[in-house]
């Protein structure tokens, strides 16, 4: 069969071990050879003991473990093509061509370089003498199936990336218990939450929490902020509510592009309010804990299909992307996910909002 490895890169998030899981059995199942490539790129690049066949058992009780068990890192040396000339000879003296990247569109990205130079990289390797002929030529096509492991749910052409459902079930949870302490003593908190690009996570948890006011990446509050506000906050509690909540994305920002911070939020209460006003910073702990079931699921529907992805693959087949559309796992051009990404991003820091979001939402 096959030679097919894993391996998890760029930021952790919940659910990529269910991801992990799938592929290894998966990959068994239809009878290929499954390799862990640990600690990312970096296990690509350095190789021995990183890369590592896979067996039914080593993927056993991982399902609910957040972050990823096989190791993730950020790799300098995987950005240079003497790294990559590594990581392709590690990959073919365990006669892997086929692999299943998981993260974010860095990641992606990274993979599909590495799939357009992979012919010239085994030529240096075969006139270097690091491969024979004989193995130049049963290894020639590198297939790439590429699974969006992310919190932030930032990525183009897929409804849910793999780790979003389950911080948002973190933040909710937070938000809920701080909500009881700032009852008891009428206080106003303010909730920092993840999304440097996206405003998933600050706007759903805000409609879930019943939070009064919402800061996010993609949609800058008016040039009056301040003053609405504390309008807002003001009217709910002379209508008698006894506390206030309030969340800021981590990329939230003005009209102008600045950031908009909790603290400086913090100021504006306390100065035109006085308010008893608290900062909670979620931080990590959003990344961290269990998988929720949705997680568990999206992980085990994706990584089943990227190996049949890999298995149906041809010379011909360019590098996909595994998507949930709507309930239908789904397979899509891989750079052109990367490239839409890529093209919120610019859109935002161009300050062209509705652009990014109109972007976003084309599937
Ligand atoms: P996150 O959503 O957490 O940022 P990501 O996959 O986008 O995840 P990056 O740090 O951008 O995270 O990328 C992870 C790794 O992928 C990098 O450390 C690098 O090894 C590799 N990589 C990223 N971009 C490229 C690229 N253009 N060329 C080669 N390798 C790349």
């Amino acid at each position: 069969g096959k030679g097919i490895a894993v391996f998890t890169s760029g930021g952790d998030s919940q659910g990529m071990n269910a991801a992990v899981r799938a592929v290894v059995r998966m990959s068994i199942y239809l009878g290929c050879k499954v390799y862990f490539i640990k600690e990312g790129y970096q296990g690509m690049v350095d190789g021995g003991a990183n890369i590592v066949e896979a067996v039914w058992s080593s993927v056993s009780s991982i399902i609910h473990l957040g972050g990823t068990t096989i190791g993730s890192a950020r790799c300098k040396d995987f950005r240079e093509r003497a790294g990559r000339l590594k990581a392709a000879k590690n990959l073919i003296g365990r006669g892997i061509t086929n692999l299943v990247v998981i993260g974010g569109d860095g990641s992606l990205t990274g993979a599909n370089l590495f799939r357009q130079e992979w012919g010239s990289l085994l030529d240096e390797l075969l006139k270097n003498g690091e491969i024979t002929a004989e193995q130049r030529n049963k290894y020639k096509i590198l297939n790439i199936a590429g699974l969006v492991g992310s919190i932030d749910n930032d990525f183009c052409g897929t409804d849910m990336t793999i780790g979003t459902d389950s911080a948002l079930h973190r933040i909710i949870e937070a938000t809920d218990a701080i909500i009881s302490t700032a009852y008891s003593h009428q206080r106003t908190f303010i909730m920092e939450v993840m999304g440097r690009h996206c405003g998933y996570l600050s706007v759903v948890s805000a409609l879930t929490t019943e939070a009064d006011f919402v800061f996010c990446p993609e949609s800058p509050p008016p040039e009056n902020w301040e003053t609405r506000l504390c309008k807002k906050l003001d009217q709910e509690r002379m209508a008698g509510q006894r506390l206030n909540i309030i969340i800021v994305a981590e990329g939230a920002i003005d009209r102008h592009g600045e950031p908009i911070t909790a603290g400086q939020v913090k100021k504006v209460i306390e100065d035109n309010l006085q308010q008893d006003t608290r900062i909670t910073v979620l931080g990590h702990v959003q990344r961290g804990g269990s998988p929720s079931a949705f997680d568990r699921i999206l992980g085990c529907r994706m990584g089943a299909e990227a190996v049949m992805a890999l298995m149906e693959a041809d010379e011909n087949t360019e590098p996909c992307v595994i998507s949930l559309d709507g309930n239908q796992a789904i397979r899509l051009p891989l750079m052109d996910c990367v490239k839409r990404t890529q093209a919120v991003a610019k859109a935002m820091a161009d300050k062209q909002w509705e652009d990014a979001v109109e972007l976003r939402g084309k599937s």
